[in-house]
């Protein structure tokens, strides 16, 4: 069906079974999922797909190996078998990414998990070599045996300085471990969506329709593009706004706060040298200020982030 059909669809038959709101990674995922299992879902997206939050990330399909400090390992587990299973299912759009982390100090950071563990922690101590050594074995027992990226490799501050000759000469060691980088998002969250639409004809996807308002059983949907009006009776409806979850809730007359404070961003810097220096290499290190810091390689640019800095309202990220 074309946009037109669905729409014309909608005006006839406004009962439908599930209504997914936000076309970012999160609804998608939702509406490819009800799509592979029969059920008749509605996706709406009030701009493009894929231009929230999801666009902007910082291009990891990664396990979130720093959780592992907080002892979450079923969370590190579960994230790390869906890393290799977009590596797997999407070889096209997700690549190995080997992730180079410096290491200032060799026993630093041992007492960071007990004492977190008992809520003694303010900020965390830089991590050293034995810490992240322990780290990156269970990261790659969680790898299990698909063996979708290569095993960590530990590597003396001599090997390492010969490798990359630019590297802070105050090393002591340096880790490369592997996870996944997905250089274009949108596309996967479109590829996603035609998956969808092409294994279930009750799954319908529209970009440029906002939800605006609701009572009882009735949503009321806008296209962008005409300004016109539709009502449609989800018996379910999910909200994915990402970011705007609570102005999504507030438009249905619920009042929640789940989102606000923060944004995190990054710079993209067009720099030749440093982006030579890089290869094709993530690096991963700890800022003074105990942050994480990042430098990814995204396409002939590089990647610096992440940073904290306070916002209100989800509109105002720039
Ligand atoms: C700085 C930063 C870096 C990150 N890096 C990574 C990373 O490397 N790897 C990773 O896996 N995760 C990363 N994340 C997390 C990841 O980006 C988010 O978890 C994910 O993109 C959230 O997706 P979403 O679908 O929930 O939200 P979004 O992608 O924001 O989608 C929500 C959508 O809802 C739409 N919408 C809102 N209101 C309405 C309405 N009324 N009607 C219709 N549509 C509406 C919006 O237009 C938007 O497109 C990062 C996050 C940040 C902040």
């Amino acid at each position: 069906m074309n946009r037109s059909e669905i729409f014309s669809f909608l005006k006839t038959k406004p009962d439908i079974s599930v209504l997914i709101v936000g076309g970012g990674i999160n609804g998608i995922g939702a509406f490819r999922d009800l799509a592979s299992n029969g059920v008749d879902v509605l996706l709406v997206e009030r701009g493009d797909f894929c231009s929230g939050a999801s666009a902007t990330s910082s291009h990891m399909a990664h396990g979130g190996i720093r959780y592992l400090e907080n002892g979450e390992f079923r969370l590190v587990r579960e994230a790390v078998q869906e890393r290799n299973l977009m590596l797997q299912n999407a070889p096209h759009l997700v690549k190995p990414l080997p992730t180079t982390i410096p290491i200032f100090k060799r026993f630093s950071g041992l007492l960071n998990a007990p004492l977190k563990f008992f809520g003694m922690l303010d900020k965390p101590t830089e991590r050293g070599a034995l810490v992240i050594k322990i780290g990156l074995m269970f990261y790659d027992a969680f790898t299990g045996r698909q063996r979708t990226v290569p095993r960590h490799e530990f590597l003396s501050r001599s090997k390492a300085l010969a490798k990359w000759n630019r590297l802070n000469p105050g090393i002591v060691n340096a880790a490369v471990y592997y996870d996944g980088a997905i250089l274009n998002p949108e596309r996967l969250g479109v590829e996603l969506i035609l998956d969808a639409e092409s294994e279930n004809p009750k799954a319908r996807a529209l970009n440029y329709v906002s939800m605006v308002g609701g009572s009882e059983n009735t949503i009321i949907l806008r296209d962008e593009l005409t300004d016109d009006s539709y009502d449609v009776r989800p018996k379910l409806v999910i909200n994915a706004a990402g970011p705007w979850i609570d102005s999504a809730n507030k438009k249905l007359g619920l009042s929640t706060h789940f989102i606000g404070g923060t944004k995190g961003s990054h710079i993209v810097v067009d720099h030749p040298e440093l982006r030579a220096a890089i290869g094709d290499h993530e690096f991963f290190f700890e800022n003074n200020d105990g942050r994480i810091v990042l430098i990814f390689p995204l396409f002939d640019r590089v990647l610096i982030g992440t940073s904290d800095i306070p916002v209100e309202h989800p509109d105002d990220v720039r």
